[in-house]
């Protein structure tokens, strides 16, 4: 047996508890690997929490990431001893999941730890800063270059927005962050952020058009704050929606595309497709400031994981959350 983070369907809701699990238990895939390394986005804490439907297989281990060390494999691509990283694909909602000293998947889901990197650094970027990344991707391909104008993070203060703050600065955008906790201001400043604007000027109903602001943006709140950014992006901009943090709504209207050109560019993490994972994990190792994903990373224990997912879906958590597993 091992040590993981086991959910159990109850009467009403779910139940969870740190617990050992049967190594027998463990579902098909062609790799074993030892978890070294996991962390605590968003959707883990809807999963701890039982807030809302996120796993859909009981039992289940909870935890959409893991890094750790190859144990075994019958995959072409693998060997024992090679470090991987791993997020989405369904695991901790689909397939057992990330929060246990053991995860046996697909050896078509892994990523190699990218040069550069530690499995704590992986981590410390988890699917939120992964997602981040890819959100920058999209606006590359949109076309978007800093002399374009200034780009726009919701959600700032979160693990997405943490992460495309870092990303954008330093690859010279002019970033504007937008926060619920004006209180960070300092700690956003110092990721890069030229400007800090409070969340509630752009919570309110949207206009179909408003002043053009910014040239492109990066949303993880969704909802009227989305219809906002839309309404504010310059002629033939583009906003990556990767969230929901604020809804699942979006009460916008056609003309930000019609009239300017505005393009919204929708990012998934969880099955993306393999090529664009490596260049996504391949691009954090380079455009991400190793000192501030330190900054922005607070690590905890296994043990601590139930408690921290309550509060990051109370909005209370800032940065990113790691979590050692051995
Ligand atoms: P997080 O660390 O909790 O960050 C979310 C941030 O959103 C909060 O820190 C807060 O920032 C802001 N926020 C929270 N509640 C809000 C509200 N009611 N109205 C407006 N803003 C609010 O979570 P995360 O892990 O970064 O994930 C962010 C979002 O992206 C989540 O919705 C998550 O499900 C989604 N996500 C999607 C994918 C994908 O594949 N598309 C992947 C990863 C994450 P401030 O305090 O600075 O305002």
């Amino acid at each position: 047996t091992f040590k993981a983070i086991r959910i159990d369907k109850a009467e009403t809701g779910t139940t969870v508890a740190l617990t050992q699990f049967d190594e027998a238990e463990l579902m098909d895939g062609d790799v074993t690997v030892r978890v070294e390394w996991s962390t605590l986005n968003y959707k883990d804490g809807l999963a701890v929490t039982g807030k809302a439907p996120v796993v859909r297989r009981f039992p289940m281990i909870a935890g959409v990431d893991f890094a750790g060390t190859v144990e075994q494999s019958s995959h072409p691509s693998w060997k024992v001893g090679d470090k991987v990283i791993c997020n989405g694909w369904g695991m901790g909602e689909t397939h057992l999941g990330a929060y246990a000293e053991k995860a046996r998947v697909k050896g078509d889901w892994l990523v190699a730890l990218p040069a550069g990197l530690t499995a704590r650094d992986a981590m410390a970027v988890g699917t939120a800063g992964y997602t981040a990344m890819l959100s920058v991707l999209a606006l590359e391909k949109h076309g978007l270059t800093p002399k374009d104008g200034s780009v726009i993070v919701t959600g700032a203060a979160g693990g997405v927005g943490s992460v495309a703050i870092a990303v954008l600065s330093r690859l010279g955008y002019h970033v504007i962050a937008s926060t619920g906790r004006m209180s960070e201001a300092g700690y956003l400043r110092d990721l890069g952020a030229s400007e800090v604007i409070d969340r509630n000027e752009l919570s309110g109903p949207a206009k179909p058009l408003a002043k053009e602001r910014w040239a492109g943006g990066i949303d993880s709140v969704g909802s009227t704050t989305l219809a906002n950014l839309l309404s504010m992006t310059k002629y033939r901009g583009a906003i990556g929606a990767c969230g929901l943090a604020g809804g699942m709504d979006l009460p916008s209207s056609v003309a930000p595309f019609i009239l300017r050109g505005v393009c919204l560019l929708g990012i998934d993490s969880v099955m993306c497709p393999i090529e664009l994972r490596n260049t996504a994990w391949t691009r954090l190792a380079t455009d991400l400031d190793r000192a501030k994903l330190s900054e922005i990373t607070h690590e905890i224990g296994l043990d601590d994981v139930i408690e921290a997912g309550a509060r990051i879906l109370a909005g209370e958590v800032r940065g990113r959350i790691v979590v050692k597993i051995l």
